[in-house]
C-alpha cells in the first residue's frame, strides 16, 4: 500500500513527474556512472532544471516553496532508481539547508539560486577523525581574517569532496558562553577543580541550565565510575562527587541514577546531606 501522508494535488503531480524522470533517466544510467566511477553531473543538472534541487526553499531564491514532506517524497522516488544519487540529493540539501536557515541575505543571494538551479553542487563537511555522531567534539577551527575565515583542520568521509562547488563546513569558532559552561562544568568537576567551571557556568547559563549541566556532569561521573570499576580501579571517589554535586544543586530527583551504580558496583558512600530539603 502506498501512503502519501497528505500531499497536495500539486505535490502529488510533482512526485509523479519525479517518478517518471527517475524511471526514464536515472535508473537506466545509474550503474554506468558507478562502473565509470564518475559523478552523474548531467543527471544533477537535470534535477536542477526540473525544479527538484530546491523543493522546500523560498521561491525568491529559486526554491520551490513546497513542504519538507514533498522533498522527502521526491527523495524516496530518486532512491527507487538509484540509492547513491539519493545520497547526492540529500547531501546537496544539507548544504542548502544551512545557508538558507543561517546565512546572511547576501550569502543566500549569492549561493542559493545556483544551488537550486543545479548549476552548483553542494557538500556538507561535518565528519572528522574524532567527530562523527559526536559533532560537538570537532577540531576544525575557523579564524576570522578580514572579510574571510581561515579554516584549519581535516575532514573525512565528505560526499562530493572535489566535485562540489559549495561546501558547508562545520568548524569551531569560539564557543558560545553556554557551550563553554557546559564543557567546563563536566571537565572541572571531573578534575576536582570546580572553581573555574562554576565561574563559567554562572557567567554563561540560566539557572535551569546550570542545574541541567550539573546533572549531566553527575551522569558523566557515573559513566566514569563504571569504567574505573571495569579496569579494577576504585570508583568510590567519583560516585561520591556525583552524589555531592546533585545534592549541592538540589537535584535529588536524579540521585537514583548514582545510587543504582553504587548498588551495582557494591561500593560505599557518605550519605551526609541526603535528607536536607
Ligand atoms: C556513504 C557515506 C557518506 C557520508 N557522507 C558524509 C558527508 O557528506 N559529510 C559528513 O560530514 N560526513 C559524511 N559521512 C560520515 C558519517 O556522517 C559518519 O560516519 C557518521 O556521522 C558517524 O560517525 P563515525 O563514523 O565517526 O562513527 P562514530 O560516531 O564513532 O560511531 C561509531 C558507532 O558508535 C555508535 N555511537 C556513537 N555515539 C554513541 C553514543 N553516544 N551512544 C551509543 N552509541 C554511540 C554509533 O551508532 C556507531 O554505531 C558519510 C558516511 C558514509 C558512510
Amino acid at each position: 500500500m502506498e501512503a502519501d501522508f497528505g500531499l497536495t494535488d500539486e505535490g502529488r503531480e510533482l512526485v509523479g513527474l519525479a517518478r517518471r524522470w527517475v524511471q526514464d533517466k536515472v535508473a537506466p544510467s545509474a550503474s554506468s556512472y558507478e562502473e565509470k566511477k564518475e559523478f552523474p553531473r548531467e543527471l544533477f543538472r537535470q534535477l536542477g532544471a526540473t525544479g527538484l534541487a530546491g523543493i522546500p526553499y523560498e521561491e525568491r531564491f529559486g526554491g520551490g516553496g513546497q513542504s519538507d514532506l514533498l522533498y522527502l517524497a521526491v527523495l524516496e522516488e530518486v532512491a527507487r532508481g538509484s540509492l547513491p544519487f539519493a545520497v547526492t540529493v540529500s547531501v546537496h540539501h544539507l548544504c542548502s539547508f544551512g545557508i538558507h536557515q543561517f546565512g546572511s541575505e547576501d550569502l543566500k543571494q549569492r549561493y542559493l539560486p545556483r544551488l537550486f538551479s543545479g548549476e552548483w553542487l553542494g557538500a556538507y563537511a561535518l565528519s572528522e577523525a574524532s567527530s562523527g555522531s559526536d559533532a560537538a567534539s570537532l577540531r576544525t577551527r575557523a579564524e576570522r581574517e578580514g572579510d574571510a575565515y581561515r579554516l584549519t583542520g581535516t575532514k573525512r568521509f565528505i560526499t562530493h569532496a572535489g566535485e562540489a562547488e559549495a561546501y558547508r563546513d562545520l568548524s569551531e569558532h569560539g564557543r558560545s558562553p553556554v557551550a563553554r559552561a557546559h564543557a567546563a562544568v563536566v571537565e572541572g568537576m571531573l578534575a576536582e577543580d570546580p572553581v573555574e567551571a562554576n565561574r563559567l557556568l554562572a557567567e554563561g547559563a540560566s539557572a535551569l541550565e546550570r542545574v541541567g549541566f550539573r546533572v549531566e556532569a553527575a551522569r558523566t561521573m557515573v559513566d566514569l565510575a563504571r569504567a574505573k570499576a571495569r579496569v579494577g580501579e576504585d570508583p568510590r571517589d567519583v560516585l561520591q562527587r556525583a552524589r555531592d554535586l546533585l545534592i549541592e544543586c538540589d537535584a535529588r530527583a536524579f540521585l537514583f541514577e548514582v545510587d543504582d551504580a553504587i548498588a551495582e558496583l557494591g561500593t560505599e558512600v557518605d550519605r551526609e546531606g541526603d535528607d536536607d530539603e
